[in-house]
């Protein structure tokens, strides 16, 4: 066996022996939020399409029309010639949603976090970022060169006492947190967040992949100078975004790398990407259901109201909570089972995404399969 197979198997089977290891299985979405997985029709609380966007006849007919006028690739990088004319609509849309003056579209919400960070912080700069930050946003930091501290997740002591510490020792300084965390499900205090960035001078950075279109916005968010988040939730397609001033947007599109060196959107994805935009300024009323469906949820399981659509289960053994996702499915629920390095060790969980779309009763009736299952 070559060194290469040899380092391979070995690295598998120890993620399996601690149930780590990761299988994919194919999953056919349909509406409603049903997916169908090895023949079986499963109702989906496993999918961040909070509005069921994805497969919305409005949104698929103008990404349909968009790849039937300008082709299904962008052709090059957008610095070159993959600037399509839709672009510039859906950063004008962004860009007013976030009450911003200017916005930029990365291909993900991934890329946008490895992006900005390195063009905005280096060696010899800090950042300051919640512990329970994505992962992009990890990898941006790494990028960066900057120092990188950690603080307690939305603890502002931990964050105060963390500037004092750091602030004084460094040139630019960059606090990250997010609008809505991706595996908890609740909020940040931004407005804390922003009071502290000032009075220490530090350029906050959000990450509202999970807000977008299904949370209240929060009015401290318009104080935030660097909104970034994703078109690959709520607005159901794929792509991310960052909302700023125009000098940092200018300066993003000059140097992030993940911006300048890949190849813009398909244009069909930026137009469902308008398009999903669009119905949510339209239709607050659904936006508001994946809220309600959560709260209806943890009030019948007994847990603490959600402050969003996602509501974490937490079960602690990573094997154990394998074993719960099994038991939901075999009753013909898929939900997701988030194990580390997603989350810290020892939290392995459930994960619950809620949706416009699900029933009330399949919703109690999941509440029922869940009710004392969670790991204070
Ligand atoms: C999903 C997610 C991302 C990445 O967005 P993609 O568009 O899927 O690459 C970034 N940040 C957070 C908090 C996320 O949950």
């Amino acid at each position: 066996m070559s060194s290469l197979e040899h380092f391979a198997a070995a690295k598998l089977r120890s993620l399996a022996e601690r149930a780590l290891k990761r299988e994919l299985s194919d999953s056919v979405r349909g509406v409603d939020a049903m997916v169908e997985r090895k023949g079986r029709r499963l109702v989906s609380f496993a999918c961040n399409d909070y509005l069921n966007l994805a497969t919305h006849p409005l949104i698929i007919d103008a990404a349909v029309a968009a790849a039937r006028r300008y082709g299904v690739g962008a052709g090059a990088s957008r610095a070159v010639t993959g600037n399509h004319p839709l672009y510039g609509e859906l950063e004008a849309r962004l860009a007013t949603l976030k009450g911003s003056a200017a916005a930029v579209v990365f291909g993900s919400g991934y890329l946008a976090n490895t992006g900005i960070i390195p063009a905005l912080m280096s060696t010899g700069d800090v950042i300051f970022v919640d512990e329970l930050s994505h992962a992009c946003t990890w990898s941006g930091c790494d990028l960066s060169g900057a120092k990188v501290v950690p603080f307690a997740h939305n603890d502002m002591h931990s964050l105060a006492e963390a500037l004092r510490r750091e602030r004084g020792l460094h040139r630019h300084a960059m606090i990250c947190s997010e609008c809505v965390f991706s595996m908890d499900g609740d909020r940040a205090p931004l407005g804390d967040i922003v009071r502290l960035a000032d009075a220490h001078d530090a350029w906050t950075l959000t990450d509202d992949a999970h807000g977008l279109g299904v949370v209240p916005t929060d009015p401290d968010g318009a104080a935030v100078p660097l909104q970034m988040g994703t078109l690959s939730k709520a607005a159901g397609g794929y792509g991310g975004y960052l909302c700023a001033s125009a000098d940092v947007v200018a300066l993003v599109r000059n140097r992030a790398r993940s911006y300048v060196y890949t190849t813009g959107l398909p244009p069909a994805t930026v137009a469902g990407a308008i398009a999903a935009l669009d119905f949510m300024r339209a239709n607050p009323a659904h936006c508001a259901l994946p809220l309600i469906k959560a709260r209806r949820f943890t009030l019948a399981a007994g847990l603490p109201a959600a402050a969003s659509p996602i509501v974490p289960v937490i079960i602690g053994d990573a094997a154990a909570t394998l074993e719960e996702s099994q038991r939901l499915l075999d009753a013909g629920y898929l939900v997701a089972a988030i194990r580390p390095p997603t989350v810290p060790r020892g939290t392995a969980r459930l994960r619950l995404a809620f949706s416009a779309a699900h029933r009330d009763e399949d919703v109690d009736r999941l509440a029922a399969l869940i009710r004392g299952r969670a790991n204070p």
